[in-house]
């Protein structure tokens, strides 16, 4: 057994207000500096940019996991994150199907770009991804990502803005295979299920500022997995 240190909340240059200084490659070397075994890219409502983080984090050395910070119908944030960037790359285009259209004002907000392995634009995404909602609610949105083998992880539950106890108020029922706090919260509050602590990095720099650990024999997603499910996690805020 080994202890590995995983950042499961990584957002790149494909969210507003991320530029190129977050591109997969700068994301994937940073976590790797910061001493993370695994990183998970985490963009709001979209996973293009999953296969550039996938070659940029095998160069590192270290294990990518591929994720989505879906907003969910309640304007919840809730993290889906899968073992593949197919997988990923396929669940993220349905949810960017199943996101409202805001318009969009590229002055105020910056481009939301997708990039190849060489750090190359693909393309740009034209709906705002940082507002609107998917018709996703959190209770529809947990066993579409069990059908799909990821993981459902209410993020920063105890943030005011888009966290679920801001806004509704109370933890539902759930299941979750975990719950993201920004600092440690009291068991009344985070109820039965397995306390995580992650980055919410928007910036390289914020890369592994809260992280979690877990023992494991491998820094693979299935070790990760059983940590969760074990409830033995360790939040490092
Ligand atoms: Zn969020
Ligand atoms: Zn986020």
């Amino acid at each position: 057994m080994a202890v590995f240190r995983a950042d499961l909340h990584i957002h790149s240059c494909l969210s507003p207000c991320g530029d190129l200084s977050s591109s997969p490659r700068a994301v994937a070397r940073v976590a790797k500096r910061a001493g993370m075994d695994l990183a998970a890219l985490t963009d709001h409502n979209t996973a293009r940019n999953a296969p550039a983080f996938d070659t940029a984090c095998r160069n590192e050395g270290i294990t990518p996991l591929f994720g989505i910070e879906v907003t969910t119908w309640e304007e919840v944030h809730a993290l889906v994150i899968f073992p593949s960037a197919s997988t990923a790359w396929n669940a993220g285009e349905e949810i960017y199907e199943r996101l409202s259209s805001d318009s969009f004002d590229a002055e105020s907000f910056g481009d939301q770009v997708w990039v190849n392995e060489h750090e190359e634009i693909e393309g740009t995404l034209e709906k705002l991804l940082i507002l609107g909602a998917t018709d996703l609610s959190l209770d529809d949105l947990g066993p579409w990502c069990r059908q799909r083998g990821g993981l459902f992880i209410p993020a920063h539950i105890d943030r005011t803005a888009f966290g679920i106890l801001g806004q509704l108020g109370f933890l539902p029922e759930g299941p979750f295979d975990g719950v993201e706090c920004t600092k440690p919260l009291p068991v009344e509050t985070t109820g039965p299920w397995t306390v995580i602590a992650s980055s919410d990095a928007h910036h390289p720099d914020h890369i592994g500022r809260r992280h979690l650990e877990f023992d494991g024999s491998a820094p693979s997603f299935d070790d990760l997995c059983y940590a969760l499910g074990a409830g033995d996690v360790r939040p490092v805020f």
